[in-house]
């Protein structure tokens, strides 16, 4: 990894986000090339103190439900999927989302997070009984469905796609996530899921999402075969999206599991993922939240990403098929990592909503 651009170069970039200033995709290159990563993370850091409170870090708790693994997408890196036809699989029905639901909400967790396969058979009653079995009944905040999901989906039932987002609104679908879009160049995409849509399919159908008002996240997941051209043609393809419909809360680097044979991840140098939480909140100037994955990063490299750029730590995950990981399990180590971290720990919902969770009740909730 060379350092393209020499040190004063990299100042003066530094100056101009520093300043306000839009940083081209040549400015983020040369970021992102460079060895200079204690300046570049120094910036990164400056730059959010400016943007939220100095003294603050939030957190939010919710639950994975993996509805269903069954799968025909085939993307290189999961090793999550059964094959649909497989006797190994399964889908959840209604009464075991209901009973995962009752647990979260027993441990004070009243966000739920559906993320499944891309399942053909399953139809879209499906969706819209479970929507208002968790949006209705429990009353909990519903996360759900990466692009591909929503636009096999959509294609499976005929309809175009606002008219079912519209439907899964109308039935309890509150946000959805970044999911699924790993690097969104062609080239990546030809390495890592040749069958998912591709990176302008995934812009599309997130501002689809947008313009119905259901907002979400954004992320990248590097580690791979990447070069430091995908990364920042990724990051311009959510900004430039992100300018056109908002929407997006929060952006959140994460980095390749080893899964799978298939794939190989390479070992990602701490300063590495440093370096680039600090360059995503110089150059998504229009994001306003950059995530730390405790889950995915480890607590040591996580604290120090709170002062690379990021404001948020991106937090308690109650059952996770897709990455196992030693994470933050309980609101009462969130926050306790938060404080150790030199913050004071603010619960927000996955909205970003702040008055919902009184201290006192955040600090019962959990052990
Ligand atoms: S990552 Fe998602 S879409 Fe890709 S194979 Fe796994 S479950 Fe299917």
């Amino acid at each position: 990894m060379g350092s393209l651009a020499p040190v004063p170069a990299i100042h003066a970039i530094l100056e101009k986000a520093l300043a306000g200033a839009r940083l081209s995709p040549a400015d983020a290159l040369a970021l992102i090339t460079s060895q200079d990563w204690t300046s570049i993370v120094a910036a990164g850091h400056q730059r959010r103190l400016a943007m939220h409170d100095p003294g603050a870090v939030s957190y939010t708790a919710y639950r994975v439900i993996n509805y269903t693994n069954f799968c025909d997408v085939d993307c290189s890196f999961c090793s999550f999927k059964d094959e649909i036809e497989s006797d190994r699989g399964y889908t959840l029905d209604l009464d075991q989302i209901a009973a995962k639901t009752e647990e979260a909400l027993a441990l004070g967790v009243d966000h739920i997070f559906l993320q499944g396969g891309v399942n053909p058979k399953l139809p879209l009653s499906y969706y819209v009984d479970a929507l208002r079995m968790l949006s209705g009944k429990y009353g909990v905040h519903v996360r759900g469905f990466s692009p591909i999901e929503l636009l096999r989906l959509a294609r499976k039932e005929n309809l175009p796609l606002p008219e079912l987002l519209a439907i899964l609104k109308e039935a309890g679908l509150a946000s959805v996530p970044g999911a699924g879009a790993e690097i969104l160049t062609d080239r990546m995409r030809q390495i890592l899921s040749p069958k998912k849509l591709s990176g302008a399919d995934w812009c599309h159908v997130m501002g689809e999402c947008h313009k119905l008002g259901l907002p979400g996240s954004s992320n990248i997941v590097f580690g791979s075969v990447e070069t430091p051209e995908d990364v920042i043609e990724h990051l311009g393809l959510i900004r430039d999206q992100q300018d056109r419909t908002g929407g997006f809360l929060a952006f959140i680097p994460w980095v390749f599991q080893p899964q799978t044979k298939k794939f190989t991840v390479r070992h990602v140098v701490g300063w590495e993922y440093l370096r680039l939480i600090a360059v995503s909140r110089l150059f998504l100037d229009n994001i306003p939240n950059i995530e730390v994955s405790v889950l995915g990063m480890g607590k040591d490299l996580g604290e120090l990403a709170l002062y690379a750029g990021a404001n948020d730590i991106n937090s308690i995950v109650i059952e996770e098929n897709v990455l196992r990981s030693s994470g933050l399990k309980t609101l009462g180590a969130a926050k306790k990592f938060i404080r150790e971290a030199g913050f004071i720990p603010r619960r927000r919902t996955l909205g970003y909503e702040f008055g919902k969770y009184a201290e006192a009740e955040t600090e019962s909730a959990l052990p």
